[in-house]
């Protein structure tokens, strides 16, 4: 049984930025894991999960 890549989508209240962090790399990004990657801003997590279909709306981190 495979799960595929898990992602936690995340939008920006500050910049509007929709951005996706990999849950396979959360030890990678510590610290900075959720936050904007434009104004480092905690973003608000939208969903989790497997990729759906508006993941290209959002910027893989
Ligand atoms: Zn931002």
């Amino acid at each position: 049984m495979t799960w595929g890549t898990l992602y936690f989508y995340y939008e920006c209240e500050n910049c509007k930025k929709k951005y996706k962090y990999s849950f396979n790399e959360l030890s990678e990004y510590r610290d900075n894991f959720g936050k904007c990657p434009d104004c480092k801003t905690e973003g608000k997590l939208i969903k989790d999960g497997a990729i759906t279909k508006d993941d290209l709306e959002y910027q893989e981190i």
